[in-house]
């Protein structure tokens, strides 16, 4: 389990080095702050809203190897999926996270998002994890406005 848990790593220092969709977005529908107190982790998430559909996701922001690595792939992962969709990953993102720790974790259904699976040892860091998920529901509720998730 090791081996594999080190390759996990790399995926997160990868995403860390260079995060993907790290930008602005001049035409977003919606924008969110987040901050992790805890960490000191900032993010500003971008969405642009095809109707139910999420268009495009782009974030921006400064925090921990998890907490950048953990935006970079959500924006990955929840491009192009509806609203429902997102949200159902959102859930089985929550659960691979906040298990029992003895308990091996599947990852079942979540690609990628799987490498986070470690972090539930880490209870400190489930936040720094979680902070891009959170950040992405407030987008989601708040319609143009800027909201503090902590
Ligand atoms: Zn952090």
């Amino acid at each position: 389990m090791t081996d594999l848990r080190d390759l996990y790593q790399e995926v997160i220092l990868d995403h860390n080095k260079s995060p993907h969709n790290f930008r602005e977005m001049a035409d977003a529908s919606r924008i969110a702050l987040g901050h992790n107190p805890l960490c000191g982790d900032r993010l500003k998430l971008y969405v642009r809203l095809d109707g139910d559909r999420i268009a495009d996701v782009a974030f921006q922001g400064q925090g921990c190897a998890i907490s950048k690595a953990s935006a970079s792939l959500m924006t990955d992962a929840i491009k192009g999926k509806t609203l429902d969709e997102a949200e159902t990953l959102y859930a089985k993102f929550h659960d691979l996270l906040t298990g029992p720790p003895d308990e091996k974790a599947t990852g079942a259904g979540l690609g990628k998002l799987a490498v986070f699976s470690g972090v539930r040892e880490f209870p400190v860091r489930v936040k720094c994890a979680t902070l891009a998920w959170h950040t992405l529901e407030s987008a989601l509720k708040n319609d143009k406005e800027i909201a503090k998730t902590e």
